[in-house]
């Protein structure tokens, strides 16, 4: 086993290859795995692929090559974010909650900050789990069915997220929801090993039955994506110019703060979007001096996910390309609210039902229990 310093953690992390391979080997293991968005626009030009080109379905047929027997995209775990987290800011909003802004959640390095530096804004981030947990908690019970034991597999753009994963609050009876996670790095290193070569393989697509996912899901990698996706869910235009219109209303684009306002009702709400853990606390500052703010989506990494730590090193001009690749693989879904994903109605009504808020949702320390 190797190991690698994570930069926003600044702590060592293991390298779960050997028990990945290890569980791919028992046969009394069923393997799931799920793919970051951020993942497929960064693994192909280590391969000789063009930089930002969307790889998903050639990592999917790795994947399967390598032995897993379940694989999923996590944009479909993004799409039940999106909806718990607008159905959260809505009842916040609806509440006349002066409380604000709610801070999304998605980010663990973010989160980890947050709990360190400003406890006392822990109740202003949403209570979601990450598109990774919630993905995970839905994965991990649908696995309990089987009569193999359910091991789960998580590809993701940064080292921030094996901690997340190694949290008491995503276990039950002591055994994680996501049992191991590997990074963009080691999943190339994980390709070499088998002597896939990469760019012969036919892409595949995911499997069912929770292969449906928008492309509201799939931008969540870059910064803005998760506000958009939100947006996206909010708008009661669902028209395609609305969704042009929302495109342009500022979410997009590297820049490490961007601020925008959007009509809610008869209501203006005021949205920023933060990348960098410098330019957070920077905000953080201005929160609290008194500038007012409805939502705060923030990413620890400069540019979102497509700039994780995981990732293979990028230029800022690569990482960026990155970001165009996942709003061109956003615009080559046929589905793009998360609202309008057939399989969010089924999951509700089946492994959700009555336990949305055990499987979906979480509570750091320090933040307030909410029903
Ligand atoms: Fe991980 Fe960076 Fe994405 Fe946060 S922004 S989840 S640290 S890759």
């Amino acid at each position: 086993q190797c190991a690698a310093v994570c930069p926003t953690g600044a702590l060592v992390v293991k390298n779960d290859k050997s028990k990945v391979w290890e569980a791919l080997d028992d046969k009394s293991a069923k393997v799931s795995v799920q793919i970051a968005p951020a993942v497929r626009v960064a693994i192909g030009k280590e391969f000789g692929l063009t930089g930002g080109d969307n790889a998903i379905g050639r990592i999917v047929a790795a994947l399967r090559r390598m032995g897993f027997d379940e694989i999923y995209d996590t944009s479909t775990g993004a799409d039940l974010t999106v909806l718990e987290e607008s159905g959260e800011f809505i009842k916040r909003l609806e509440a006349g909650d002066t409380d604000m802004p709610l801070f999304t959640s998605c980010c663990p390095a973010w989160v980890n900050y947050c709990e360190k530096n400003y406890p006392e804004l822990l109740p202003n981030v949403s209570t979601c789990r990450s598109p990774m947990q919630m993905f995970a908690s839905v994965i991990k019970e649908h696995g309990r069915t089987s009569s193999r034991r359910p091991v789960h597999v998580a590809v993701m753009p940064c080292t921030a997220k094996k901690f997340e994963a190694a949290r008491d609050e995503f276990k039950i009876e002591d055994i994680p929801n996501v049992d191991y996670v590997i990074t963009t790095q080691e999943l190339i290193q994980m390709i070499k090993e088998s002597g896939i070569v990469f760019t012969d393989l036919e892409p595949e697509a995911v499997d069912m039955p929770f292969g449906t996912m928008t492309g509201a899901g799939l931008i969540f990698g870059v910064t803005g994506g998760v506000t958009e996706a939100v947006l996206r869910r909010l708008s009661s235009d669902k028209s395609n110019t609305s969704l042009m219109s929302i495109a342009y209303q500022g979410a997009r684009g590297m820049e490490g703060v961007k601020e925008t306002t959007v009509m809610y009702g008869d209501r203006e709400l005021k949205v920023a979007i933060v990348s960098g853990l410098k330019n957070t606390s920077d905000l953080i500052e201005r929160i609290k001096a008194g500038e007012h703010y409805d939502f705060v989506e923030v990413m620890a990494c400069p540019g979102g996910c497509v700039s994780g730590a995981g990732q293979p090193f990028a230029s800022s001009e690569e990482k960026a390309t990155r970001g165009k690749g996942l709003y061109s693989a956003d615009r080559l879904t046929n589905i793009k609210r998360s609202e309008e994903n057939p399989l969010m109605m089924s999951l509700y009504n089946g492994i959700l039902k009555g336990r949305v808020h055990e499987l979906l949702h979480v509570h750091y320390a320090a933040g307030e229990e909410e029903e």
